[in-house]
């Protein structure tokens, strides 16, 4: 018999040699793949790797405290009069006593690779992938850039508070800031009698 009409007949596929080269065979191409998915997986990992730094948490009244006293020092040594010291110290440390910080509800995360508490903050990969999800977790952007009318306080792209899941997702979905929510989503409930 002929090899090509041996290869077409039943007998050569039930031959232990070809069904061992049919076996390497496949063995190869789940050994590629495994080797191309672990490449690719590691790629992934690889542009998708960002690293956070929290660089604030709780603070107690004295820390707080302290922080105001030396941004207003930084003030008044800029030109600042000692009058209107408290008021410019105030806009961008919070006066003792008033800070999230110090609920302990809140997070200044920044990026690994960059973390100065500036407005390019908002620019890292590590603020970027917050600001789209940070809600899931029960979390927001406490001070956004378009709110600071209304909470007061300047844009803070790194200072995150928890509200729990249910008020996140609110404020994620409506764009709104935590004053906004408090005034007009938050639930009523009927007074005591
Ligand atoms: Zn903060």
């Amino acid at each position: 018999m002929s090899y090509s009409k041996y290869k077409r007949s039943g007998e050569f596929r039930n031959d232990r040699r070809y069904q061992t080269v049919r076996l390497q065979r496949r063995r190869g191409r789940a050994e590629t793949r495994l080797k191309t998915s672990v490449i690719l997986s590691g790629v992934c990992i690889l542009t998708a790797a960002f690293f956070l730094v929290i660089c604030a948490s709780y603070r107690t009244m004295e820390k707080q405290q302290t922080l105001f006293n030396d941004k207003k020092r930084r003030v008044i040594r800029e030109g600042c009069p000692a009058s209107m010291a408290d008021k410019e110290a105030a806009k961008t440390v919070a006066w003792p006593g008033t800070s999230e910080h110090q609920l302990g509800l809140a997070l200044d995360i920044v990026d690994l690779d960059y973390q100065q508490l500036d407005t390019r903050q908002e620019e890292t990969p590590v603020q970027q992938w917050l600001m789209e999800n940070s809600w899931k977790y029960g979390f927001i952007l406490r001070y956004p850039t378009d709110k600071s009318e209304i909470t007061g306080i300047i844009y803070e792209p790194w200072h995150y508070r928890y509200v729990g899941k249910e008020a996140a997702k609110v404020i994620h979905e409506k764009g709104i800031c935590l004053e906004e929510y408090l005034e007009n989503y938050q639930q009523n409930y009927p007074e005591e009698s």
